[in-house]
């Protein structure tokens, strides 16, 4: 029940109801503000606070390797909403759409889980210093949660990332570098050789920590929906540590009695970069070298081949009966444009798993029954250069005209109250 009792004008304190739409005291023009009955009800909201558990990705520590003694490394990590996308579900043909939002993680990417976890374990065990290469988001996870561990942070990013992610890497406080290369290949090869020499590397099963992190999708989406499965989870694919670590959570999950089955696993990359899909499609275990990374805009998932030939990624998607799925850079384009509309702002390789979405009913592998998690890794702003790409221009310019701005905005929506004095502070 809200304890909000009124709302009380600054200047000259007039009550007002909180049952009638009102923007401005209706005495002398004055600004309103809500009032409450605070002193009867605090016990019960001292209570209430205190019942309240821990929030975010810890609250599972128990699920998760941390050396004896490690201290946690936490920006706010986990615990992203889960919405219900009921108009956009029924666009798509399955009302039972969700989108697990993980752009609003610390950082803005989804990458957050991992690098707390990762960072959190290579502390607890001494290490002072360790390196990422990345797309971007990593790169900028990697250098925040270094910085909050103390720990000194170098990122190679890709050439191709966006001036605004590799900014950030840097205002994080890590030494950033860009990396150019032909083919994706020459980054495994560095990063194996430079594992063996025993450099820490954080990047995704290199370090196999980092995707550990990732099965609290799977513990968080399932507490969401009360222990329930979703039939499908989509996630787009880069390295694949997210959709595999959330594999792997729906299988403990299954394994402790906690729910009964696991979702269908599906993975969802570029067209024109789709070594996963062109491995999936063709019957292989492994991925073979295909594709150009620099034609798509989903730049956080763009590679022409993937680490260990993607052969978990493969495994997890057949085993659940799930699929790999090739988005064209319209689908992208049109998927950005639909969650925008529905109030999530995702980054083009974000918005591939809504892209992916947009087609599955007609291909056969959706049911209009299906419960979809759709998980959005990145947040727009990351990418201001899609987003202007992508997002309708202004609709024209105006002046501070009250007549002007009463024409494009439309009837009024209450019946304003004559305000008796004309002399309101501004
Ligand atoms: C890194 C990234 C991905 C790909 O994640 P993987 O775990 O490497 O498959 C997807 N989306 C966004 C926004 C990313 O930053
Ligand atoms: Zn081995």
């Amino acid at each position: 029940m809200s304890l909000a009792t009124h709302l009380l004008c600054d200047d000259c304190n007039t009550v007002t109801a909180l049952t009638t739409l009102v923007n401005l005291c209706p005495v002398c023009g004055g600004l309103l503000e809500v009032q409450y009955d605070l002193a009867g009800a605090s016990p019960n909201l001292a209570s209430h606070a205190a019942a309240n558990r821990q929030q975010g990705m810890w609250r599972w520590r128990d699920l998760l390797p941390l050396p004896e003694g490690a201290t946690e490394v936490s920006l706010g990590e986990g615990d992203t909403p889960l919405m219900a996308m009921e108009e956009l579900g029924a666009r798509l043909g399955i009302p039972g759409l969700l989108v697990k939002n993980d752009g609003l993680m610390p950082t803005g990417s989804f990458k957050d889980r991992g690098f707390a976890l990762a960072v959190s374990f290579a502390r607890g065990l001494g290490a002072e210093r360790g390196f990422t290469y990345s797309s971007g988001n990593a790169g900028a996870s990697f250098a925040a949660y270094c910085s909050r561990a103390g720990l000194d942070a170098t990122v190679f990013v890709e050439a191709a990332a966006n001036d605004t992610k590799v900014a950030m890497i840097s205002m994080y406080g890590a030494a950033v570098y860009r990396l150019h290369y032909d083919s994706s290949a020459e980054i495994f090869d560095a990063l194996d050789a430079l594992a063996r020499a025993g450099q820490h590397s954080f990047v995704n099963f290199v370090n196999p920590i980092r995707h550990e992190a990732m099965k609290v999708y799977a513990y968080e989406i399932c507490e969401a929906l009360d222990w329930a499965v979703p039939d499908v989870m989509v996630h787009p694919v880069g390295t694949g540590g997210g959709l595999w670590g959330a594999w792997k959570g729906f299988n403990e999950l299954r394994s402790l009695g906690l729910i009964d089955r696991v979702p269908r696993m599906v993975g969802v990359q570029p067209a024109v970069c789709a070594p996963l899909v062109d491995a999936y499609e063709n019957g292989r275990e492994a991925t073979v070298r295909t594709g150009d990374a620099s034609a798509t805009m989903a730049q956080s998932i763009a590679g022409d081949d993937m680490i260990h030939g993607g052969r978990r990624i493969l495994r997890a998607i057949r085993e659940s009966g799930g699929r790999a799925v090739a988005v064209t850079e319209e689908e992208i384009a049109e998927a950005m444009t639909l969650l925008g509309s529905a109030a999530v702002a995702a980054e083009p390789s974000a918005a591939v798993s809504v892209a992916a979405l947009l087609n599955g009913r007609e291909a056969g592998w959706l049911a209009e029954h299906d419960t979809v998690v759709a998980v959005i890794t990145g947040t727009a702003l990351k990418q201001p250069g899609a987003v202007l790409k992508v997002a309708r221009p202004p609709r024209g310019d105006v002046r501070a005209d009250a007549a002007e701005w009463t024409r494009i905005i439309g009837a009024p929506v209450f019946a304003a109250p004559a305000i008796h004095s004309a002399t309101s502070p501004r």
